[in-house]
């Protein structure tokens, strides 16, 4: 068992400023003074199950970059486990959305095997902290660890990024079998009020919304030309086989250039660059609906419109510890075959190569920006980051008013909400909506970059957590 530890280079949040305006930029710089005096030293330590692949890696990748940068010891350690501890951690998360996910048991013996490979995991871990750090521990997968992590004398916070409005008997299934170790946490930091632990203290309680970063390759500036021709070379949109001329910024700094092609599975070319695009892009998980897209776009959006649909997810080799990602994707490309030919001709499943995360990303940021609409039909939702990715692109967009989603846009201010995620024919006419009227489209897409740069980038998300470990 050996753990991961990620290596993040330091960058200077100053870059920032040029978004956020001086005085933002000076709240910032005050706040990083205060936690570093009150660190005095200690680390602050991210233990999580993934360095690739969905939300959080996402995050912490940018965000400790920064932390780094303001002079904090951040640092980022990745635990190991089994394809058994990941089945079973994944029907925690599962349970927290409310769901009963692969519908196996959560008893003793799942008890047994979790505390074991943590246990295993700790030998290491807690060679690596020390009194008075704080270890941020993320998600129900290293969430075991905190009474260990605690007896150390660390400061533990516990981060959960997903969760449910709603209590249900899978949620109380979840809770149940994560309370003993949670208790053991110092505080915790959840996206959204609701998610947080039913039994939990106010005070211990903190709602810090997620965010993203505007220079990573994710969400830096491309052109339009550019967009195509990332997007042309990796078999997205027809195209020639050029690459863009410029190259996209890796988290290192170096300059880095798409090399790898999308494994798609269409028939027929792919779609032409003047073709509008709708695309979701997540994680191949059921919470995300993917099936459900491709059927509310297949059925209640009219052909009419020639517009065509890009289902992309992580090449479902690529996150470790989603064991659920392969089955989701081989349902999706069985429903796929069941469509009419001329449907299956707009209708393109991607598997984005994740072996180089920055590559992968630039990829994700040029299917974003050229899509005439982002789509984000989750059934549940912690908080979504492909949506306030979107909003930073001034993409008009489509979601479900479900969990986190519901705090990052208003729906007719910076996109369309639709009420229940399972409504299919609302969903297509919400779709069908932006395509038909580019410029309320458009209206929505500007509105929606101007609430992504006033709440949802890394210097208030920053400064959240400074408080809160300044507080403990
Ligand atoms: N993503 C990606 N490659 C893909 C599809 C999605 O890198 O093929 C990214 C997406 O851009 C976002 C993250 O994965 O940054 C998903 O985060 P989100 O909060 O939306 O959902 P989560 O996966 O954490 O449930």
């Amino acid at each position: 068992m050996r753990l991961q530890e990620v290596e993040v280079q330091a960058l200077d949040a100053a870059r920032l400023e040029s978004l956020i305006g001086a005085q933002r930029m000076a709240r910032f710089e005050e706040v990083a003074e205060a936690t570093r005096a009150a660190l005095a030293g200690h680390a602050v330590v991210n233990i999580s199950s993934t360095a690739t692949g969905g939300g959080v890696a996402e995050m912490l990748q940018t965000l400790l970059a920064y932390v780094r940068g303001a002079g904090v010891d951040g640092r980022w350690l990745v635990i190991k486990g089994d394809p058994d501890f990941f089945a079973i951690t994944k029907r925690v998360h599962n349970g927290l959305y409310g769901s009963e996910g692969d519908g196996g048991p959560l008893g003793a013996a799942e008890r047994r095997h979790y505390e074991q490979v943590l246990h295993r995991n700790a030998k290491e871990l807690l060679a690596l902290v020390r009194a008075g750090d704080i270890v941020i521990v993320h998600d129900p997968q290293p969430a075991g660890l905190a009474g260990a992590l605690a007896r150390t004398g660390a400061r533990v916070i516990w981060r959960c990024h997903v969760g449910r409005d709603e209590p249900n008997e899978w949620t109380e299934r979840a809770w149940e079998f994560l309370r003993p170790y949670l208790e053991h946490a110092h505080a915790y930091a959840v996206s959204r009020a609701a998610f947080a632990p039913p039994w939990a203290a106010p005070a211990r309680t903190h709602v810090i919304a997620p965010s993203i970063d505007p220079f990573s390759a994710k969400n830096e500036p491309m052109s339009h030309r550019n967009v195509r021709l990332a997007l042309g070379y990796v078999g997205l949109l027809q195209g020639d086989g050029t690459p863009p001329a410029v190259p996209f910024a890796r988290r290192d700094g170096s300059p880095g250039r798409i090399n790898r092609h999308v494994d798609t599975v269409q028939s027929g070319p792919a779609p032409v660059a003047e073709a509008p695009l709708v695309i979701q892009a997540s994680r191949w998980d059921a919470m995300k609906d993917m099936a459900g897209v491709m059927e509310g776009f297949a059925e209640h959006v009219d052909p009419a419109l020639g517009a065509h649909l890009v289902l992309a997810g992580p090449a479902v080799t690529g996150v470790a510890d989603d064991p659920e990602a392969a089955a989701v994707y081989e349902d999706c490309v069985e429903r796929w075959r069941r469509l009419t030919h001329a449907l299956r001709g707009r209708v393109h499943l991607a598997c984005v190569p994740m072996a180089d995360p920055d590559e992968a990303a630039a990829i994700v940021n040029a299917l974003q920006r050229h899509a005439s609409v982002v789509v984000q039909k989750s059934l549940a939702e912690g908080f979504g980051l492909t949506v306030t990715e979107a909003m930073w692109k001034s993409r008009p967009i489509v979601a479900s008013a479900v969990g986190g989603i519901c705090d990052q846009l208003d729906h007719g201010e910076h996109g369309l909400l639709i009420e229940d995620p399972r409504d299919l024919r609302a969903f297509g006419r919400a779709v069908e909506e932006l395509l038909r009227d580019p410029e309320e489209a458009a209206r929505l897409g500007e509105n929606a970059r101007a609430r992504a740069g006033a709440e949802f980038l890394g210097d208030r998300h920053l400064e959240q957590y400074g408080r809160l470990f300044a507080g403990l």
